[in-house]
């Protein structure tokens, strides 16, 4: 949901943006790459950190885009122009989501050579949660989902039968992953040419998200985590149905006021800003506003995930958006279940709906 506190941010490079292949500094060694996608959500943030492995100079990626023909032009055009002829050493990734990963495997064998693997650095979670969901047999979206929001009250047929068409989507746009890693932990440290990142894990958005901040620079790639202008999706899947993302996620964001206030934020989303401490606020005041929403529904009457989001999102949602809506709305529920403010009432109709306790 766009942010209405927009203006409490700095964007530090104003409305400047990296043109298409091009990359821009913001901050010392740290370069700026923006790709397209073909969602709502039109564009994914990467970064090049310029980096020395074992007396070799060349760069550190941070996350990769989708694997489609568009963004492996760019990436071309990125390798022909922005690299001062020194190689791709490693690329990281800080979640397993299709805009983060996609491109890894390719990214990884490109540069690749006989003496030296450019190795995916990613959390053990996510590469393993990658790895299944890569195969189309194991993937998102099918019938287990389509019956998940069947159970949640999203009940309209054509509506499911789109659902249950979607079973290999994740793999449309993550055909592989590769298959060694090296495993990026809550509080390990890179080392980026003499500097050091520290690696912040996060839960709700991914299985295990790692962001990665310099205190010497002032920087954080917060990926999905904090971003200025949209909030968060945390939703609760099919494959782990009982789940409370939004806790885990209220969890790791209010961890990461530790950080100094001044820090430069670069978000996978959006432009670099600073406000990081007023921005995670805003985050909990959004959150804190749609579960008293949910909490006021239901005590006028039980609600189903599917009958709170015209109330929680206020405007007609594509097939797209309904899915990540529903997940969003279950996420609410359950924190509020977890709470034991609301309670499941499982209906006649096989659908679960949530009542107020007591
Ligand atoms: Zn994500």
């Amino acid at each position: 949901m766009a942010n209405p506190q927009e203006c409490a941010l700095h964007y530090r490079l104003g409305d400047t943006l990296p043109a298409p292949g091009t990359s821009l500094e913001v901050a010392p060694g740290v370069r700026w790459l923006r790709m397209g996608l073909p969602f709502a959500l039109d564009h994914i943030n990467l970064w090049m950190l310029r980096d020395e492995q074992e007396g070799r100079a060349g760069w550190t990626l941070v996350d990769c885009g989708i694997d489609n023909a568009a963004t492996r032009a760019l990436w071309e055009q990125v390798f022909a122009s922005e690299l001062q002829g020194l190689p791709v050493l490693r690329v990281v990734v800080t979640h397993m989501h299709p805009d983060h990963i996609g491109l890894a495997h390719w990214l990884c064998e490109r540069w690749s050579t006989p003496e030296r693997d450019c190795r995916l650095w990613i959390s053990a979670t996510d590469w393993n949660a990658a790895r299944v969901a890569s195969q189309t047999t194991t993937g998102f979206g099918g019938e287990s989902a389509a019956r998940f929001f069947a159970r949640h009250g999203l009940v309209d047929e054509s509506s499911l039968a789109q659902v249950r068409a979607r079973g290999s989507y994740y793999a449309s746009m993550v055909p592989a992953v590769p298959a060694r890693y090296r495993r990026l932990m809550d509080g390990g440290v890179l080392q980026v040419r003499g500097r050091a990142w520290h690696c912040i894990a996060g839960y709700g958005h991914a299985p295990e998200h790692i962001a990665l901040h310099c205190p010497e620079l002032a920087v954080l790639i917060s990926g999905d985590m904090v971003l200025p202008r949209i909030s968060t999706n945390v939703s609760v899947i099919d494959l782990e149905p009982e789940a409370s993302p939004l806790a885990l996620y209220l969890r790791s964001i209010a961890q990461m006021l530790a950080l100094p206030a001044q820090t430069l934020v670069l978000p996978s989303h959006g432009k670099p800003f600073t406000g990081l401490h007023a921005r995670i606020a805003q985050l909990q005041q959004h959150h804190q506003e749609r579960l008293a929403e949910v909490l006021l529904a239901c005590a006028e009457a039980p609600h189903s995930a599917a009958e709170l989001l015209m109330l929680m999102f206020k405007r007609p949602l594509d097939l797209h958006q309904t899915t990540f809506a529903m997940g969003e709305a279950i996420a609410h529920l359950h924190l509020l279940a977890d709470e034991g403010r609301l309670l499941p009432v499982n209906g006649d109709d096989g659908v679960q709906r949530f009542r107020t306790a007591a």
